[in-house]
């Protein structure tokens, strides 16, 4: 299982001292929008009639844009009380489905891989627009028998679709980054009918998204009804993205941030990314900042163990825009010299030239078949 995940982000890096910090006592859940089960409740009804019953027209889009920012005051706090599957102590006697499949609201939802079937357990996002499914990451396994993400895909394609007009919905498929805990099942979307996989490389992301300037400048998605924005956000990874989506307010950070280890393997890079992001943050509504991984627990300053299977009382998966603002703060604090920086819920950990040369040794040795 390690072995295998050496392909992964945290690939050859050895765990950073378990921080234990004396809490600021803050909580995500006393700062989040209000709950209005009643505007949600109205906006699947109107979503579903919008995008069904009447596709292409302008009041539909009228209707579908006014309802989604209505919509940017929905439950967050579930995401604060969220308990995701979290693997076992033995993992021979987990019965977790391979997939954990979260609905957020009835076009969003988040997919966590089992932490028994791989250690990384990604986060996978998966956004629907009334004519395009947006889908963040792959996970960490290829394995279609295995983990049937493509076929899970599909399954909430269906559900959502359920008796209801309309064409089929086409998928677009990126990712956070290109590290092999986020790309691993490319496969199983790859040349299906329908599906747009812009491959993880740092030239295809450019390329697709029409970056001519990267690191700088933004590229919009549009899924009918719901648009996201893209950026540059390198420094975790070459290819590094940040996506905004306006409807739920989410930024999806990828491995930039998230309450975890976050490897920083360009410095420089990883810093004036942060910095982007905290300008975008300032003059959009952000609700949350969504990353991939969970690695710290709900004792501030607490990681589990690089290579846990078993995480039990993890932290919840959403940060806000003031964990961005301070890893900006600790960036700029540090300077050019790269430094950990513990926080009660992430750890910025640079990636020293002789732990990537380690790294790379390990990801040679450890190659399997997927
Ligand atoms: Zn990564
Ligand atoms: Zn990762």
């Amino acid at each position: 299982m390690t072995l295998r995940g050496a392909k992964s982000c945290t690939s050859g890096v050895q765990p950073a001292t378990v921080w234990l910090r004396q809490s600021r006592q803050s909580s995500f859940r006393a700062d989040v929008p209000f709950y209005n089960a009643g505007v949600q409740e109205l906006t699947e009804v109107f979503h579903a009639f919008a995008v069904r019953a009447a596709p292409r027209t302008a009041a539909a889009l009228i209707l579908c844009t006014l309802l989604s920012s209505l919509a940017q005051g929905t439950d967050l706090s579930t995401l604060s009380s969220k308990v995701w599957n979290h693997g076992s102590p033995d993992c021979a006697s987990n019965r977790d489905p391979a997939i954990e499949v979260f609905r957020f609201d009835p076009a969003t939802y988040i997919l966590r891989q089992n932490k028994c079937l791989h250690f990384e357990a990604p986060f996978i996002y998966v956004l629907f627009g009334e004519h395009t499914v947006f889908i963040q990451d792959t996970g960490a396994t290829a394995d279609a028998e295995r983990f049937p993400l493509y076929e899970t895909v599909r399954s909430l394609i269906t559900e959502r679709s359920a008796g209801l007009p309309g064409e089929e919905l086409k998928l677009l498929v990126t990712h956070s980054h290109g590290h092999g805990d986020h790309v691993a099942a490319d496969g199983q979307f790859r040349g299906k009918p329908g599906v747009t996989l812009v491959e993880p490389s740092a030239q295809e992301v450019r390329r697709h998204f029409g970056f001519e300037n990267w690191p700088e400048g933004e590229a919009k998605i549009d899924l009918g009804g719901r648009e996201l924005i893209v950026m540059p956000a390198p420094g975790h990874q070459e290819a590094s993205i940040a996506v905004y989506d306006a409807a739920t307010g989410w930024l999806l950070t990828g491995d930039s941030l998230y309450p975890g280890r976050l490897y920083v393997d360009d410095w420089r890079m990883y810093k004036a990314s942060v910095e982007r992001l905290v300008a975008f943050a300032k003059a959009r509504p952000v609700s949350a900042v969504m990353g991939t991984h969970i690695e710290m627990s709900r004792v501030p300053g607490q990681q589990f163990p690089a290579g846990s299977s078993f995480q039990p009382d993890e932290a919840p998966l959403a940060l806000k825009v003031e964990d961005l603002m301070q890893l900006d703060q600790g960036l700029r604090k540090a300077g050019d010299d790269p430094e950990t920086i513990g926080t009660d819920h992430f750890v910025v950990t640079p990636v020293g030239a002789l732990q990537r040369m380690i790294s790379r040794i390990v990801k040679f040795f450890s190659r399997q078949p997927r």
